[in-house]
Protein backbone atom coordinates (compact mmCIF):
# COMPACT_ATOMS: atom_id res chain seq x y z
CA UNK A 1 0.00 0.00 0.00
CA UNK A 2 0.95 3.53 -0.48
CA UNK A 3 1.40 5.91 2.62
CA UNK A 4 0.52 9.43 2.94
CA UNK A 5 3.96 10.87 4.05
CA UNK A 6 4.14 12.95 7.08
CA UNK A 7 5.02 16.91 6.54
CA UNK A 8 7.31 19.31 8.62
CA UNK A 9 5.51 20.11 12.17
CA UNK A 10 4.17 16.78 13.21
CA UNK A 11 5.83 15.47 16.30
CA UNK A 12 6.77 11.84 14.85
CA UNK A 13 9.29 13.15 12.47
CA UNK A 14 10.70 15.23 15.87
CA UNK A 15 11.21 11.73 18.30
CA UNK A 16 14.48 9.30 18.33
CA UNK A 17 12.72 5.83 16.29
CA UNK A 18 13.52 2.53 18.24
CA UNK A 19 15.00 -0.63 17.03
CA UNK A 20 12.44 -3.50 16.65
CA UNK A 21 12.71 -7.52 16.86
CA UNK A 22 13.33 -9.75 14.13
CA UNK A 23 9.42 -10.80 15.05
CA UNK A 24 7.87 -7.36 14.28
CA UNK A 25 4.50 -7.83 12.56
CA UNK A 26 4.66 -7.83 8.82
CA UNK A 27 7.97 -6.38 8.37
CA UNK A 28 8.26 -7.47 4.80
CA UNK A 29 5.10 -5.91 3.45
CA UNK A 30 5.83 -2.83 5.59
CA UNK A 31 9.64 -2.61 3.51
CA UNK A 32 7.65 -3.36 0.32
CA UNK A 33 5.28 -0.65 0.80
CA UNK A 34 7.98 1.86 1.67
CA UNK A 35 9.53 1.26 -1.13
CA UNK A 36 6.14 1.28 -3.05
CA UNK A 37 5.50 5.19 -1.21
CA UNK A 38 9.31 6.45 -1.78
CA UNK A 39 8.43 5.22 -5.68
CA UNK A 40 4.99 6.86 -6.16
CA UNK A 41 6.49 10.09 -4.55
CA UNK A 42 10.01 9.98 -6.34
CA UNK A 43 12.06 10.03 -3.45
CA UNK A 44 15.27 8.46 -3.63
CA UNK A 45 15.26 6.88 0.44
CA UNK A 46 12.43 6.85 2.42
CA UNK A 47 12.39 6.67 6.71
CA UNK A 48 9.86 4.97 8.96
CA UNK A 49 9.00 8.14 10.67
CA UNK A 50 8.01 9.48 7.40
CA UNK A 51 5.03 7.31 7.25
CA UNK A 52 4.26 8.06 10.77
CA UNK A 53 6.47 4.63 12.42
CA UNK A 54 8.74 5.74 14.83
CA UNK A 55 11.05 2.73 14.44
CA UNK A 56 14.40 2.77 12.94
CA UNK A 57 13.81 1.59 9.03
CA UNK A 58 14.40 3.09 6.15
CA UNK A 59 14.31 2.06 2.64
CA UNK A 60 17.12 3.77 -0.44
CA UNK A 61 17.05 3.65 -4.08
CA UNK A 62 19.80 5.80 -5.85
CA UNK A 63 18.60 4.09 -9.05
CA UNK A 64 17.25 7.01 -10.95
CA UNK A 65 20.52 9.08 -10.29
CA UNK A 66 22.34 6.55 -11.69
CA UNK A 67 22.93 8.79 -14.55
CA UNK A 68 24.87 11.41 -13.21
CA UNK A 69 25.94 9.02 -10.32
CA UNK A 70 27.18 5.65 -11.46
CA UNK A 71 28.12 4.88 -8.18
CA UNK A 72 24.16 4.16 -7.50
CA UNK A 73 23.49 2.12 -9.83
CA UNK A 74 22.11 -0.50 -8.46
CA UNK A 75 22.17 0.83 -4.93
CA UNK A 76 18.94 -0.49 -3.65
CA UNK A 77 18.58 -1.69 0.29
CA UNK A 78 16.72 -1.40 3.23
CA UNK A 79 18.22 -0.69 6.36
CA UNK A 80 17.01 -2.19 9.52
CA UNK A 81 17.95 -1.09 13.55
CA UNK A 82 20.41 1.17 11.58
CA UNK A 83 23.06 2.58 14.10
CA UNK A 84 26.27 4.51 12.09
CA UNK A 85 29.13 3.87 14.19
CA UNK A 86 31.48 6.22 12.61
CA UNK A 87 31.36 9.59 10.46
CA UNK A 88 34.65 10.79 9.36
CA UNK A 89 36.14 12.45 6.04
CA UNK A 90 35.87 16.19 4.98
CA UNK A 91 32.66 17.99 5.31
CA UNK A 92 31.24 18.84 2.00
CA UNK A 93 28.20 20.84 0.74
CA UNK A 94 25.30 19.56 -1.29
CA UNK A 95 21.45 20.08 -2.37
CA UNK A 96 19.21 17.95 -0.47
CA UNK A 97 15.57 18.09 -0.46
CA UNK A 98 13.05 15.88 1.28
CA UNK A 99 9.69 14.49 0.90
CA UNK A 100 8.24 15.88 4.30
CA UNK A 101 9.68 19.02 3.23
CA UNK A 102 8.00 19.77 -0.12
CA UNK A 103 9.53 22.24 -2.65
CA UNK A 104 12.70 23.31 -0.42
CA UNK A 105 16.19 22.44 -1.14
CA UNK A 106 19.25 23.37 0.83
CA UNK A 107 23.13 23.08 0.87
CA UNK A 108 23.77 21.11 3.43
CA UNK A 109 27.19 19.78 5.08
CA UNK A 110 28.05 16.11 5.47
CA UNK A 111 30.90 13.88 6.10
CA UNK A 112 32.07 11.92 2.86
CA UNK A 113 32.54 8.40 4.92
CA UNK A 114 30.71 6.64 7.57
CA UNK A 115 30.30 3.09 8.53
CA UNK A 116 27.06 1.62 9.85
CA UNK A 117 25.88 -1.46 11.25
CA UNK A 118 22.36 -2.49 10.21
CA UNK A 119 20.18 -5.39 9.23
CA UNK A 120 18.77 -6.04 5.85
CA UNK A 121 15.54 -7.47 4.80
CA UNK A 122 16.53 -11.30 5.21
CA UNK A 123 17.93 -10.12 8.85
CA UNK A 124 20.92 -10.28 8.05
CA UNK A 125 23.64 -7.72 10.10
CA UNK A 126 26.10 -5.66 7.85
CA UNK A 127 28.54 -3.54 9.54
CA UNK A 128 29.48 -1.63 5.99
CA UNK A 129 31.27 1.67 5.03
CA UNK A 130 29.71 3.78 2.31
CA UNK A 131 31.60 7.25 1.10
CA UNK A 132 30.42 10.05 -1.37
CA UNK A 133 26.51 10.21 -2.82
CA UNK A 134 26.09 6.33 -0.72
CA UNK A 135 26.77 8.13 2.51
CA UNK A 136 25.07 11.31 1.81
CA UNK A 137 21.51 9.50 1.31
CA UNK A 138 22.44 7.11 4.38
CA UNK A 139 22.99 10.01 6.24
CA UNK A 140 19.40 11.69 5.46
CA UNK A 141 17.72 9.18 5.71
CA UNK A 142 19.39 7.88 9.07
CA UNK A 143 18.98 11.40 10.54
CA UNK A 144 14.65 10.97 10.22
CA UNK A 145 15.42 8.32 13.12
CA UNK A 146 16.56 11.23 15.16
CA UNK A 147 14.37 13.03 14.84
CA UNK A 148 16.70 15.14 12.28
CA UNK A 149 15.52 16.87 9.43
CA UNK A 150 18.03 18.37 6.97
CA UNK A 151 17.12 22.10 7.53
CA UNK A 152 18.37 21.59 11.21
CA UNK A 153 21.42 21.71 9.72
CA UNK A 154 21.75 24.70 7.55
CA UNK A 155 23.37 27.80 8.56
CA UNK A 156 22.16 29.95 10.90
CA UNK A 157 21.47 32.80 8.59
CA UNK A 158 19.99 30.74 6.03
CA UNK A 159 18.01 29.20 8.57
CA UNK A 160 16.41 32.05 9.99
CA UNK A 161 15.55 32.84 6.45
CA UNK A 162 13.70 29.56 6.39
CA UNK A 163 12.11 29.68 9.25
CA UNK A 164 8.56 31.35 7.29
CA UNK A 165 8.36 28.92 4.51
CA UNK A 166 8.94 26.32 6.77
CA UNK A 167 5.76 27.41 9.17
CA UNK A 168 3.63 27.93 5.66
CA UNK A 169 4.72 24.01 4.76
CA UNK A 170 3.79 22.60 8.47
CA UNK A 171 0.52 24.81 7.78
CA UNK A 172 0.00 23.10 4.52
CA UNK A 173 0.63 25.43 2.10
CA UNK A 174 2.22 23.63 -0.50
CA UNK A 175 1.88 21.45 -3.61
CA UNK A 176 2.92 18.03 -3.36
CA UNK A 177 1.91 15.15 -5.94
CA UNK A 178 1.60 12.91 -3.07
CA UNK A 179 -0.81 12.50 -0.29
CA UNK A 180 0.27 14.38 2.79
CA UNK A 181 -0.40 14.10 6.90
CA UNK A 182 0.31 17.55 8.80
CA UNK A 183 0.70 17.96 12.80
CA UNK A 184 -2.25 17.61 13.91
CA UNK A 185 -3.79 14.94 11.25
CA UNK A 186 -4.06 11.51 12.82
CA UNK A 187 -2.15 8.70 11.52
CA UNK A 188 -4.11 5.56 11.27
CA UNK A 189 -2.55 2.69 12.53
CA UNK A 190 -2.46 -0.54 10.25
ZN1 LIG B 1 13.99 13.34 4.34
Amino acid sequence: MIYPIVIYGHPVLRKVAEDIQGDYPDLRQLIDDLFETMYKSEGLGLAAPQIGKSIRLFVIDGTPLSDEEPSLADFKKAFINAHIIEKCGDLKPMSEGCLSIPNLREEVNREDHIRIRYYDENWEQHDEVFDGYKARIIQHEYDHLDGILFTDKVNPLRKRLLKSKLTAISKGRFEASYKTILAGQKIKST
